[in-house]
């Protein structure tokens, strides 16, 4: 079935007794047991609830995997796939990883003794250079924040084989709507459900769907004993979200797609970042491996007082944390996603004060347009 299709017609999407329309809310702790000797499919409540199994099941399909689980937040679902590891391992991480991931990696983990190290994913045979006889997993982001680097999925999947590494893949900017790590030979894919999945800026949530049944299983275990788990309204809520993915990426594509050319007309912007434009490093690889270019592009202003300006000028994105909502959101790296990156790191990295991170909804683009060029022109004053 066409993907379309797959996104409203999942196989758990109505309620078996009754018909209802969604699965309903299950807001139970525990399930009663007629034979206290042997218990039911449902026992208690963090193991299992209908409501979060048919999230889990309907992004099992969607990503082409055998288990679906769903966490309390995308960090839960990251942090929750990491113990996957064992202290001792070494892992290869992508050097612009979403600074959740890298937070906990030189942090909790460290001190559990997991080994990270941050390589430039965007080039195979530095990955390949850096495996040593310890590395057990490759975790990668594609497009990465904030400047959208593309990382070829197949040549780490590959790389991943060659050396029994299982890799791990954050998907949240693309969804499975256009990108699927599985299918590329990835064993694990993760992602912000908080983000375009439920996509109506009103959930926090996490999922993680693994290829082979053995992972699944690993994980669903980590899942019920380490407990990060979805709780059933937010289930309800990411579902009810998901079901429209294809409808408001598609559009909060196409916008993006022209706020990225408008932007790059301008002379105000120095820069833009967005794959779909053919000068993006990293477009033709995209291209191969993904079914569009998402709905987020970065922009380079001037400086820091005129990116500073621009945000506080304009009238109808929110200017925040987060992407992937119905309503267009503009981030400023410096003081929010890399804040915790010492500038000259930053620096070095090509995200100058003047960034800015653009993610497109469901707004007319026209509307958006107005806008930016009132706001840029409030900057430039
Ligand atoms: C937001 C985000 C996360 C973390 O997800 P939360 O739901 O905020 O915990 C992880 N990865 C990426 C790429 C993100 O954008």
């Amino acid at each position: 079935m066409n993907r379309r299709t797959r996104l409203i017609h999942t196989g758990k999407d109505r309620d078996p007794r009754t018909g209802a329309s969604s699965m309903p809310i299950y807001q139970v702790s525990t399930y009663h047991q007629d034979d206290p000797e042997h218990l039911g499919a449902y026992d208690y409540g963090r193991s299992d609830n209908p409501t979060r199994e048919a999230l889990e099941h309907a992004i099992a399909g969607l990503e082409g995997g055998t288990r679906g689980l769903a966490f309390a937040s995308g960090m839960a679902a990251i942090a929750s796939s990491l113990m996957l590891f064992e202290p001792g391992d070494h892992l290869l991480v992508g050097r612009d990883v979403y600074g959740g991931t890298y937070r906990v990696l030189t942090t909790l983990f460290r001190t559990w003794k997991l080994e990270a190290e941050f390589v430039d994913t965007t080039d195979p045979e530095a990955v390949r250079r850096a495996v040593r006889p310890s590395t057990r997993g490759l975790f990668v982001e594609t497009p990465a924040n904030p400047l959208l680097q593309i990382t070829d999925l197949a040549a780490m999947a590959a790389i991943a084989h060659e050396h029994g590494l299982l890799a791990i893949a954050d998907n949240t900017f693309m969804t499975p709507h256009l990108q699927r790590p599985l299918e590329l030979g990835f064993d694990l894919v993760v992602h912000s459900a908080t983000k375009f999945l439920s996509g109506h800026s009103d959930v926090i949530a996490g999922l993680a769907v693994a290829r082979e049944a053995a992972v699944g299983k690993r994980l669903r275990f980590i899942q019920n004993a380490f407990g990060a788990i979805l709780g059933p309204q937010d289930s309800w809520l990411a579902q009810r979200g998901l079901r429209t993915l294809a409808v408001r990426l598609e559009a909060q594509q196409a916008t993006a797609a022209s706020l990225a050319a408008w932007l790059s007309g301008r002379r105000e912007v120095r820069r833009v970042y967005y794959p779909g434009l053919a000068a993006h490093p990293g477009h033709e690889v995209h291209a191969r491996q993904a079914d569009g270019a998402g709905a987020v592009v970065s922009f380079e202003l001037a400086d820091g007082p005129s990116a500073v300006a621009f945000l506080k000028a304009v009238r109808l994105p929110l200017v925040g944390v987060s992407l992937g909502g119905i309503e267009t959101i503009l981030s400023y790296p410096t003081t929010m996603s890399h804040a915790a990156v010492p500038r000259p790191e930053r620096l070095a990295r090509g995200i100058s004060d003047g960034l800015v991170r653009l993610s497109a909804g469901l707004e007319a683009s026209e509307d958006l347009i107005d806008d930016l060029e009132q706001a840029l022109a409030a900057a430039g004053r």
